[in-house]
């Protein structure tokens, strides 16, 4: 098969390098063109950025020029790793112009007409596509807030076998989550800051997109009563969520663990690249998951999820793990990019 040329908008930034490191010899998509602000348009690559992950810069993008953000880059496809306030104009744009735009940002999330994926969750939403393709040449797809991500994927078997009825979380993110330079070390080292802007309202809304039903020109929304509280920690990468359910059905400790465990992608979406063998991980010792041992389960495509046992206050309660940057991010964009190829929303 030959790749499809993709480009990366705001690819100097914490996700954008880890677009390029995840597309450094994909099987589909090669990186064609990166492109940032003004202030890194114009230089290669590899000194316009600093590059934050292990390793070097992958060698077939650190001579690429970097570019403004107009819809003129050589590729069909972009991933968009633009802050939500520089995105929401900026994708339109290339959208209008015909471009596949697979969207890191919140800015389109709940737009009606915008599908808010995640491939083993709601492959059928991309359906959204057709509609919205009423009104411009090309589209956007989104993915999910990192931590509504891993979330999801893990209320996703539990909604289809007993039904969720509320949800209360307590996350603990990342640093990277903040991108960077991101959050200021004199404010987190040692600390934990209980405020993250906007973050509660994601993780109460988008879950309710994502696990809603198709109404042919939009998504009716899951009856699902979600309360979060998100702090910041000093954990470099890796969302941790600690998770109390009340079911529909009256359900035994054990059924739940079944649930996640036997949790398997649909058919259409099992055989894409990016899709982890387990997309929910059940860790049975007492003190796991953690983020520096397991948000790498699944090449950091899989939610781990341990400590699963009796609530007092709902019916069960779980602490889980997603990595922020790859699930919740960059791998998470890919992986949306994948269902599309293979539905022929492109090409
Ligand atoms: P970041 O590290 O701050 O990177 C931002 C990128 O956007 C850089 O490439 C930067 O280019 C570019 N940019 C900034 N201001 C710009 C402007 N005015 N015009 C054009 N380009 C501009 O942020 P990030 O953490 O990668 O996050 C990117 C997006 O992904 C955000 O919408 C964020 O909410 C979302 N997201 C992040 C995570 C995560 O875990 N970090 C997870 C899920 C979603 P220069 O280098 O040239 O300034």
């Amino acid at each position: 098969m030959k790749k499809v040329p993709v480009g990366i908008l705001g690819a100097t930034g914490m996700v954008g390098q880890r677009f390029i490191q995840l597309l450094d010899d994909h099987p589909w998509f090669e990186v064609a063109a990166v492109a940032a602000s003004d202030r890194s348009a114009g230089r290669r690559y590899s000194d316009a950025c600093r590059w934050l992950l292990p390793g070097a810069v992958p060698s077939k993008v650190a001579g690429l020029p970097v570019r403004p953000l107009d819809p003129a880059l050589d590729c069909e496809l972009v991933f968009s790793a633009l802050p939500s306030d520089v995105a929401g104009p900026v994708e339109e744009s290339f959208a209008d112009a015909g471009y596949a735009v697979c969207s890191n940002a919140a800015s389109h999330r709940l737009d009606p007409d915008v599908p808010l994926l995640i491939p083993e969750v709601n492959w059928q939403h991309t359906a959204l596509i057709g509609v919205q393709r009423r009104r411009r040449k090309g589209f956007i797809a989104t993915g999910p807030n990192c931590s509504t991500a891993a979330l999801t994927l893990a209320l996703r078997p539990l909604h289809d076998a007993f039904g969720v009825r509320r949800v209360f979380v307590v996350t603990m993110q990342a640093l990277s989550g903040a991108g960077y330079p991101g959050t200021a070390s004199l404010d987190i080292l040692g600390n934990v800051i209980p405020h993250i802007g906007g973050e509660e309202a994601k993780v109460e809304q988008e879950p309710l997109k994502l696990l809603g039903t198709l109404t042919g020109d939009g998504v009716a929304g899951a009856s699902i009563i979600l309360s979060a509280q998100c702090n910041r920690v000093p954990v470099r990468d890796g969302h941790t969520e600690c998770v109390s359910i009340e079911l529909e059905t009256k359900t035994e400790q054990r059924d739940v663990v079944a649930a996640l465990q036997n949790y398997e992608a649909p058919p259409g979406v099992i055989d894409l690249p990016s899709t982890p063998r387990r997309p929910v991980v059940v860790r049975t010792e007492p003190d796991r998951p953690q983020p520096a041992r397991d948000r790498d389960a699944g090449c950091g495509m899989s939610v781990s999820v341990g400590r699963v046992r009796p609530c007092p206050l709902l019916d069960h309660k779980f602490v889980l793990l997603g990595h922020n940057t790859v699930r919740g991010a960059a791998g998470g964009s890919i992986h949306n990019a994948e269902l599309l190829v293979k539905q022929r929303w492109l090409g």
